[in-house]
């Protein structure tokens, strides 16, 4: 039997800023994950601004990651074929980077255990169980660990739900998802990051985001209610007839070709209607269904998670009751607010005109160009022009992620 003050359970992004902001805040930190690192997440490999300022303030450094390629330009392409160029801000920090999941993840989890959390790779966790005074975690191969709280930490399936028996019965995610890597892009998808909202895919839409080398990380993503493509299993069919369309074929260019096989995985995105807390357990991340439901985007709101159920864990002390409800206030008044906002706009983006008119508008003036830009990659809130709690001087107008650094690769 070993012991600890927290176990965390998973060691993404949501797990890993968890971890590392508990070990400097003085707890004894156990990190476990089944997989052993660097380690594949299916995933777009997209760091919006929001994510990115965790990451910095966390002390990532971009040098650790090979792949991390700067992004100073999104292209979103209407479905009627119309292609809007929206730039990022140049010269003050960074807005959007794109970085491999396999390496991002594993230099988070090397911040980590230079940040003093014991990390445990290749331990799964395969039975929970929560006592007043602790939960007890069984650990395949190396027996139980008890700690005085858990954070879920373990993705969309989350185990560790299901072990405590709070999981919600065949929840598959609000979203499905394909990923692939190409090598030998032409020139536009080896730097620019595109968006194609095709009649097809609506609310959903496909992607290319640039990575260095002539790689790019392509997919697409469906809404498993309301969308256009009715079942997930008709995703497979759409993958080639997607890549031979002529504009994103105009796009990857002549030479591209898979580097790996296409893989799925879902999204969830459902933070407000999701149980948070167990008695001394806290979910953060996928296991806390906290993606953005209009983008899909996750890292952020991983990394926010795990960030507020470390300030929870803080606040509240040996008082479980008192850190499980600083932890939904928390969230809550994160995310909520947000979450509502991505759930209305994603309305209008169900429907051909409606995507059409929202590309439109965005597209009209350099100034709406710039500013959607900033908002789509999470500069700030989504909400944040119906919040007016969280206003501050300069918040529409703030600094990027990294002024001082990661330079080094230009886009
Ligand atoms: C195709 C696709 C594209 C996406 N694109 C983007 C994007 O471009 N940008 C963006 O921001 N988000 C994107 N997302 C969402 C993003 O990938 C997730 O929101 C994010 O990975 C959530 O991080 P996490 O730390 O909560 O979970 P994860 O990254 O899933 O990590 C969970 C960890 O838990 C571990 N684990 C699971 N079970 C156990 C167990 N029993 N014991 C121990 N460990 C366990 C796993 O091994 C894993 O390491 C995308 C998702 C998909 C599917």
């Amino acid at each position: 039997m070993s012991v600890a003050d927290v176990a965390v359970v998973g060691a993404g992004p949501a797990g890993t800023a968890a971890a590392i902001e508990l070990a400097r805040a003085g707890r004894d930190v156990v990190l476990l994950d089944k997989a052993t690192f660097p380690r594949d997440k299916i995933c777009g490999d997209g760091l919006t601004a929001g994510a990115l300022r965790i990451l910095e303030s966390l002390g990532l450094d971009p040098a650790t990651v090979a792949s991390w390629q700067p992004v100073d330009d999104v292209v979103v392409v209407s479905p009627s074929g119309r292609e809007v160029v929206f730039p990022l801000p140049r010269g003050d920090g960074r807005y959007a980077v794109v970085a491999r999941r396999a390496e991002l993840d594993a230099a988070l989890v090397d911040l980590a255990r230079s940040a003093g959390v014991r990390v445990r790779e290749g331990q799964a966790v395969v039975g929970a169980a929560e006592r007043p005074d602790r939960v007890v975690l069984d650990v395949e191969g190396s027996g139980e660990l008890h700690a005085r709280y858990a954070i879920g930490a373990d993705g969309m399936w989350s185990p560790l739900r299901k072990h405590l028996g709070v999981a919600t019965e065949g929840y598959r995610g609000e979203w499905h998802a394909f990923r692939q890597y190409f090598l030998d892009v032409g020139p536009r998808a080896s730097s620019q990051l595109f968006v194609w909202f095709e009649p097809d895919l609506l609310p959903g839409y496909a992607w290319s985001f640039p990575l260095p080398g002539g790689g790019a990380n392509v997919g697409f993503g469906i809404q498993r209610e309301g969308g256009k493509v009715a079942r997930v299993q008709d995703m497979k069919a759409l993958w080639p007839d997607l890549l031979a369309r002529p504009h994103i074929r105009a796009v990857l260019g002549p030479d591209a070709r898979p580097e790996s096989p296409h893989r799925a995985w879902p999204i969830p995105a459902r933070v407000d209607d999701i149980r948070l807390t167990s008695r001394r357990t806290l979910f953060v991340g996928d296991a806390a269904a906290a993606t953005d439901p209009m983008t899909g985007e996750g890292i952020g709101q991983a990394l926010l998670t795990g960030r507020l159920a470390a300030q929870a864990i803080g606040a509240g002390g040996l008082d479980a009751a008192a850190v499980t409800s600083t932890y939904e206030r928390l969230v809550r008044d994160a995310l909520f607010a947000d979450h509502q906002m991505s759930m209305l706009l994603i309305r209008a983006l169900t429907h051909r005109k409606g995507a059409r008119a929202a590309v439109r508008v965005a597209g009209a003036s350099a100034w709406t160009r710039r500013n959607f830009a900033r908002w789509l990659f999470e500069d700030y809130p989504r909400a944040i022009l119906a919040t007016p709690r969280r206003w501050h001087r300069g918040m529409l107008s703030g600094p990027g992620a990294y002024q001082d650094g990661d330079l080094r690769r230009p886009a």
